[in-house]
């Protein structure tokens, strides 16, 4: 007879059985089996292409279903949780032997070929885990028999009745001892989560709310091990082709106290917390580890991915889970305890709901929430970086990845736009272009993206087509709609400018203005699915250097507009700091301010200002923080501000360093070409202090980025390219690091927002 090649997982609702359908599918077999007790729209994970079935498995008869036809059985079905919850529920634990026992003799009856158990470290002799510092388990210290109360003496018959039917009747068993299995889709919340969960989730909490504490179970100084859930999948199928019929480990031997597993969430997430432990919590044993000698011997294998890596998926998922916008209902029933046998819909099949990818709705943008929180909480001032050249691009790209910290790219709209408006003139980037070129280099998503100074008369077509305020703004909102479209993270709303950028905006005309584009940005991002953050404010003209009073009733009015129209608030207020860039200096006066007495005068708006963004719970964001002193960068985290724009300084770090070499490489004719290029491009005009007496080389300095993209400086490129290949000189290594130079001196005197993953956790991914 023929080889039936039906599998089925029980508990397949779960957080395990979930993962092994999808393990199943993914290594080829069609024909796949799933049952749960839970309702269809409850599971983790389902699958259109498998035969999903609702059955209650504790009865003989619905097991004799599930079984039909079934070659293979992967019976992880059981009424479980974390330490909370089988200290509590011991009864509730062992009366899953109703599953394992109908379980079993349905398959033997049916005559199965292969019949898999999943056991648990629980069933391990108390006596062998008295000590942090544990013996790692050998699978033959399960006896003398002192197994976990409840839970573990249930699992240790079952894996007795196992032997048995192999034994007796000739039943093919698989036995697995898992030891604290983590990662995505599991319960994180309701009473049944394990410690990893837990922790992740508390993490977040505190994140979120700001509370900066953390209960923790126990002293914290009590040891396990965690096994990632693929290590578990990948041991689970070796087993069960295997012909080992002993139970066996499948558990990390990586041991960790509960303080050490907080300290890494707290690294993945970026922030310390207070900790509270809670001396009277289910804590478990003292100390459990896997020894893998045993698994290593007959599969040739063992679990090997590291905590940190696990740990950081896991903790990315719940971190969506609880912030996407989603109706609770479906995730609060997922989460919390399996309906009880006896409830009238556990038994017989039902239907599919029609939403039955449910789990899969819009997310949070991960990053930028986990930026904004970290933000709040720590209070490390952000660097965003003009994205002057592609060099500039690259540079901060490398030096996010090199200093694990979260930048932001800052595009204005000469500098970026999309192709109705020609692109910009760096690298004569479209919108979609340049995100795509950001995304596809920044593989670990610490490179934001932000829209600066978005608004009418914003580019400079607005202003040459003579367009009126409705026009304006219309063209302003088809730009913003094509940053959401690509993908931009941040927005800023600026609608200051007029007609040729010349009278500033009367603050009432200001905040309507304001209003209009930040419910429209709104609304665009809800339609594509996309979550942004806003900035609103402006450093430039009347508002810039408005006093304190008129920005806050402008920041009153947009919020309660905000409220009224159920729109989500903005999440930065953009302020005049006292910061002004002019030629290659910094000439507004907090530089002077800060170096004079180390703090902001009494009595100044800014002041003012920042009490204002925190009682609002905005964030402050600078503009033109370009040549400031580092004792007053480094002033910035303590002042409270939260964010800082850095732009042209680095295009004149590019510039000269580009002039340097072609003079140093004795083409002197070539530097001369570039900076008369630079010089009558005239885009050095607005940076220049009145009566300036600056050489037209200073000037050419000042305008060189603008014309990185000509095809008349591309021929000079290539000149002095060609002359560097001939000495091995790397040209745009060069350039790169003459940028990233000046960057760095950002991030060494911000403490930027740190993003703490390992290189090897992104590569494991
Ligand atoms: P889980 O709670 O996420 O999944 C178990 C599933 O079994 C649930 O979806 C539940 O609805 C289902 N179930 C309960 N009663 C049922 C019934 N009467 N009929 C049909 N289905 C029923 O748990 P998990 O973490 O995926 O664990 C899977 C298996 O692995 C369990 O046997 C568990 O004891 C074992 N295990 C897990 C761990 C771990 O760390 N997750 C450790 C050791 C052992």
């Amino acid at each position: 007879m023929e080889k039936p090649d039906l599998v089925l997982v029980t508990g397949a609702g779960g957080f395990i059985g979930g993962h092994l359908v999808a393990a199943l599918r993914q290594r080829g077999h069609a024909r796949v089996r799933a049952v749960d007790v839970k309702p269809l729209d409850q599971w983790y994970q389902r699958f259109d292409d498998v035969d999903n079935q609702v059955l209650d498995l504790s009865l003989l008869e619905s097991c004799r279903v599930a079984i039909r036809d079934v070659g293979t059985v992967y019976n992880l079905a059981a009424d479980m949780g974390g330490m909370g919850f089988i200290e509590l529920h011991k009864a509730d634990c062992m009366l899953t032997v109703l599953i394992n026992t109908h379980m079993l003799m349905a398959a033997r009856d049916a005559g199965v070929e292969r019949f898999f158990y999943s056991s648990s470290a629980c069933v391990y002799a108390a006596d062998k885990q008295t000590s942090a510092a544990v013996q790692p388990l050998r699978e033959e210290d399960a006896y003398p028999a002192m197994p976990e109360d409840g839970y573990g003496w249930e699992k240790l018959f079952s894996e007795r009745m196992c032997r048995h039917f192999f034994e007796d009747f000739g039943l093919q068993t698989r036995v697995a001892r898992y030891h604290n299995v983590y990662g995505p889709y599991g319960t994180y919340d309701g009473g049944r989560e394990k410690a990893p969960a837990a922790i992740c989730r508390k993490v977040i909490q505190a994140l979120l709310t700001g509370s900066g504490d953390i209960e923790i179970w126990g002293d914290g100084e009590q040891t396990r091990s965690f096994t990632y859930i693929d290590d578990c999948i990948a041991g689970t199928l070796k087993l069960t082709d295997s012909d080992v019929l002993d139970p066996i480990n499948i558990g990390s031997d990586e041991l960790v106290t509960i303080n050490e597993l907080v300290d890494i969430t707290e690294r993945i997430a970026g922030v310390t917390l207070r900790r509270r432990y809670k001396l009277d919590a289910p804590k478990g044993v003292r100390g459990r580890n896997s020894d893998n000698t045993f698994v290593r011997r007959k599969l040739g294998w063992a679990p090997s991915i590291r905590l940190e890596d696990g740990m950081r998926q896991t903790y990315e998922w719940i971190y969506r889970e609880m912030t996407s916008a989603r109706p609770d209902s479906g995730r609060r029933s997922r989460t919390g305890a399996a309906p009880r046998p006896s409830e009238p819909h556990s038994a017989g099949r039902v239907d599919p709901p029609p939403n039955s990818r449910a789990r899969q709705t819009s997310a949070a943008n991960f990053h930028l929430r986990q930026l904004i929180a970290s933000q709040h909480t720590m209070h490390p001032t952000l660097l965003c970086v003009g994205p002057m050249s592609k060099n500039c691009v690259d540079a901060t790209i490398e030096l996010a990845d090199e200093w694990n910290s979260y930048i932001v790219l800052i595009a204005s709209r000469r500098q970026v736009d999309s192709a109705d408006f020609g692109g910009g003139y760096v690298n004569r980037w479209t919108t979609q272009d340049f995100a795509d070129y950001v995304r596809a280099r920044d593989r670990r998503g610490l490179v934001l993206l932000a829209r600066d100074h978005g608004g009418p008369w914003q580019h400079d077509l607005e202003s040459s087509r003579g367009f009126t305020l409705d026009e304006a703004m219309c063209s302003a909102m088809a730009s913003f709609e094509a940053d959401i479209r690509a993908g931009f993270d941040i927005l800023h709303l600026d609608p200051n400018h007029n007609i040729n950028g010349s009278a500033p905006t009367p603050m009432p005309e200001f905040t309507s203005r304001t209003k209009a584009l930040l419910e429209f940005c709104r609304r665009t991002a809800e339609r594509h699915g996309r979550d942004i953050a806003i900035e609103i404010g402006t450093d430039e003209g009347t508002v810039g250097g408005a006093n304190a009073g008129d920005v806050e009733s402008m920041v009153r009015e947009v919020l309660a507009f905000c409220a009224a129209e159920q729109l989500a608030r903005p999440e930065y207020l953009v302020v005049q700091t006292g910061t002004k860039v002019m030629e290659t200096r910094n000439v507004g006066p907090l530089d002077g301010q800060i170096r004079a007495i180390g703090e902001l005068p009494a009595g100044s708006e800014l002041n003012a200002l920042i009490a204002l963004s925190r009682r609002e719970g905005l964030l402050v964001k600078e503009h033109n923080a370009d040549y400031l002193s580092d004792e007053t960068l480094r002033w910035h985290r303590r002042s409270g501000i939260h964010a800082a724009n850095v732009a042209p300084e680095f295009g004149v770090s590019e510039t000269r360093t580009f002039i340097d070499i072609a003079r140093r490489l004795r083409l002197t004719a070539v530097a001369d070409r570039f900076l008369a290029l630079a010089y009558a491009s005239k885009k050095w005009d607005k940076w220049m202090l009145p009566g300036s007496a600056a050489s037209d080389e200073e000037r050419g300095i000042i305008a060189g980025h603008y014309v990185f993209a000509t095809p008349e400086f591309a021929e000079c490129r290539a000149e002095v390219e060609r002359a560097c290949a001939r000495r091995g000189i790397d040209l745009d290594r060069e350039l790169r690091a003459a940028v990233k130079g000046c960057i760095a001196r950002y991030l060494e005197n911000f403490r930027p927002v740190v993003q703490p993953i390992s290189k090897s956790a992104a590569e494991v991914v």
